[in-house]
C-alpha cells in the first residue's frame, strides 16, 4: 500500500493576468483535489496545497484545460516572469505586455515531455542530433532563474530580487526601450555566510527588439558559466558577483555579436501594490484587494473565498494578481464596485483601505505546514505578529506610517524579506533573525540586527527603536532610512541601555 504523498502545485500566470473562469477552474480545483485554499505567490501566480499524487494528473489536466500551464512554475528554467500588476491602459502598457508575452515563449522551454506525461500527448521522436531544447540544451539551468517588468518610477514588483530585472521607459505610445539590470536574488543558506542576497545590478539599455536576443544571451551565460557544483551558490547572482558586470558584459556581448549600450538612470517615485479603488479610462473601475498573505480561503467569520467565487461568477473580472500575494478586480463599472464592496463586507472581508498600512504592506511566506523546508512558522504566525505591531504602533502615534514588514520561515526568503525595512527570517522553531534598514523604494537591502529572537519578543524587541525613530525621524524619513542614518550599532547600543 503506498503512502499518501501530498504535493503543491504551482501555475504560471505570466504577469499574474487571468479570466474570471480561470480563477473558478482555480478556486474549483483546490476543493476538488486541494486543502480547500488557494495561495497567491510572490510571483503572481497561484499554488494548490494539499494535491494527493493520485490527483497530480487530473488537476495538471485541468488547469490546462483553461488555458494555462505549470512548465516553468517550478524548475531549473526560467519561472514565471513577473511584472507590475496597475491595470493601466494604452498602447505604451499593450506594447510592454506584447514584449512580456514574446519573452515568456522565447525562453519557455520547448519540451513536449510534459505534454507526454500529464496530459496524454502524443510522443515526439526527434531526428539524430537534434537538441531538445535550444535554450536550455540538456541539463537545463544551474538554477531556478527569475524575471522582472517594471514602469519606469514604480517598483511594486520588487524588481531587483530577480536575475534579471527589465525596466520600461516611455516615449509617449511607444515603448523608447527598457534598461536591464542584472544578478538579483534573495536567498541565502542560514548555516553558509558566504551566502547572501544580492540586488541586480543596473547592466544595459536595450532596444524593444533587441529585449529576447539580450535576455536569451544574459541566461545562455549562466548556463554555460553558473555554478553547477554547490547547489547553493548556483544562482545567477553569485557569478555576478564573482566575475564582474565587466567580464559579464563582454560574455554577452560576444554571444550577441554588438556592444551593449549604457543603462539609464531609473528613478522611483513609487512600490505601492495598488491596492483600493482605482479609476480607470472611461467608465472602467479596479479594486484592488488586501488578500492577507496571499492565502484564499473562508474561516467561521470571514467566508473571502466564497465571496470572491460569486464575484467572478457574477462580474466576470479580469484578475490581477500581484507580487506582493494581492488581488486586482479590474473593468468593472462603478456601481459593480458599490455592490462588490458590499459582498465583501457581508462576508467579512475589509477592503484594502480599512487595514493599517503596516498589515496591508505586509507578506509572509508559507512555510509550515506545507513547505518543506521552513524550519519556523511564518504564514501561521504573521497574523497575530503583525496585529501585535499595529497595537505598538498606534501606541506610538505610528499606526499611519507604511513600514513594511516581513516574515519567512526559513532563509531561503521567498517573502523578500531582505528587501523589507523590517524583515523576520526563521532560524529555528520560534525564532527569527531580525533584519532592518532596507527602504520602501526596493532599493537596498537591510542588514542583520539581531539573532534568534523569539517570536513572542519581535515587538519588544523593536519597540525602543520604533520609539526613537519616532522621536528622531526627520521630515518625510522612512523608518529603514532612519534605521541606516543612525546607525544599527547605535541601535544595538539603546537596546541594551533600554534593557
Ligand atoms: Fe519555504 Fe523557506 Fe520559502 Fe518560506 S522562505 S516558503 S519556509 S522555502
Amino acid at each position: 500500500k503506498e503512502r499518501a504523498y501530498s504535493m503543491m502545485i504551482r501555475a504560471r500566470i505570466p504577469g499574474g493576468i487571468l479570466s474570471a473562469d480561470q480563477y473558478l477552474q482555480f478556486d474549483k480545483l483546490s476543493d476538488q483535489y486541494g486543502n480547500q485554499t488557494m495561495r497567491i505567490t510572490t510571483r503572481q501566480t497561484f499554488q494548490l496545497h494539499g494535491i494527493l499524487k493520485k490527483n497530480i494528473k487530473a488537476t495538471l489536466k485541468a488547469i490546462n484545460d483553461v488555458l494555462i500551464t505549470t512548465l516553468g512554475g517550478c524548475g531549473d528554467q526560467v519561472r514565471n516572469i513577473v511584472s507590475c500588476a496597475a491595470p493601466h491602459e494604452g498602447p505604451f502598457y499593450d506594447k510592454v505586455r506584447a514584449d512580456l508575452l514574446a519573452l515568456v515563449d522565447a525562453v519557455s522551454a520547448k519540451t513536449n515531455a510534459y505534454h507526454e506525461i500529464w496530459l496524454d500527448g502524443e510522443k515526439v521522436e526527434f531526428s539524430e542530433g537534434q537538441t531538445e531544447e535550444p535554450l536550455y540544451g540538456e541539463t537545463y539551468l544551474p538554477r531556478k532563474f527569475k524575471i522582472a517588468f517594471a514602469y519606469e518610477g514604480d517598483n511594486c514588483a520588487d524588481i531587483f530580487s530577480n536575475d534579471i530585472a527589465i525596466v520600461a521607459h516611455r516615449d509617449g505610445d511607444d515603448v523608447a526601450g527598457y534598461t536591464l539590470a542584472i544578478g538579483g536574488g534573495m536567498g541565502r543558506t542560514a548555516a553558509d555566510k558566504n551566502t547572501r542576497p544580492f540586488l541586480a545590478q543596473p547592466f544595459c539599455f536595450v532596444e524593444p527588439s533587441q529585449l529576447i536576443d539580450v535576455c536569451k544571451a544574459i541566461i545562455t551565460v549562466q548556463r554555460d558559466y553558473g555554478n553547477r557544483y554547490e547547489r547553493k551558490f548556483a544562482r545567477m547572482k553569485y557569478l555576478v558577483a564573482e566575475r564582474g558586470l565587466d567580464w559579464f558584459r563582454e560574455e554577452t556581448q560576444t554571444r550577441l555579436g554588438y556592444d551593449l549600450t549604457p543603462p539609464r538612470d531609473i528613478v522611483w517615485t513609487s512600490s505601492h501594490d495598488h491596492l483600493g479603488r482605482i479609476e480607470g479610462h472611461g467608465d472602467k473601475v479596479h479594486l484592488g484587494l488586501f488578500i492577507e498573505n496571499g492565502r484564499i480561503k473562508d474561516t467561521e467569520t470571514v467566508k473571502l473565498k466564497s465571496v470572491l467565487r460569486e464575484i467572478m461568477q457574477t462580474y466576470q473580472p479580469t484578475v490581477r494578481l500581484t507580487t506582493q500575494q494581492n488581488m486586482i478586480l479590474c473593468d468593472l463599472t462603478a456601481e459593480q464596485v458599490d455592490e462588490i464592496e458590499a459582498k465583501l463586507h457581508a462576508a467579512g472581508v475589509l477592503l484594502a483601505d480599512e487595514y493599517r498600512p503596516v498589515v496591508s504592506y505586509s507578506m509572509a511566506c508559507v512555510s509550515m505546514p506545507t513547505c518543506g523546508l521552513g524550519i519556523a512558522e511564518s504564514e501561521r504566525v504573521m497574523p497575530q505578529i503583525i496585529r501585535d505591531f499595529e497595537r505598538a504602533l498606534k501606541d506610538l502615534g505610528l499606526q499611519d506610517d507604511p513600514i513594511i514588514i516581513r516574515m519567512t520561515g526559513c532563509a531561503n526568503g521567498c517573502a523578500r524579506p531582505y528587501i523589507a525595512e523590517i524583515g523576520f527570517v526563521g532560524r529555528t522553531i520560534g525564532k527569527y533573525d531580525v533584519f532592518l534598514g532596507a527602504n520602501i523604494a526596493g532599493t537596498r537591502l537591510n542588514q542583520l540586527f539581531k539573532e534568534q529572537v523569539p517570536a513572542e519578543e519581535l515587538v519588544s524587541t523593536l519597540y525602543p527603536v520604533l520609539r526613537a525613530y519616532r522621536d528622531e525621524r526627520q521630515d518625510g524619513e522612512g523608518f529603514g532610512d532612519y534605521c541606516v542614518r543612525v546607525g544599527l550599532d547605535k541601535l544595538q547600543e539603546r537596546l541594551v541601555t533600554v534593557s
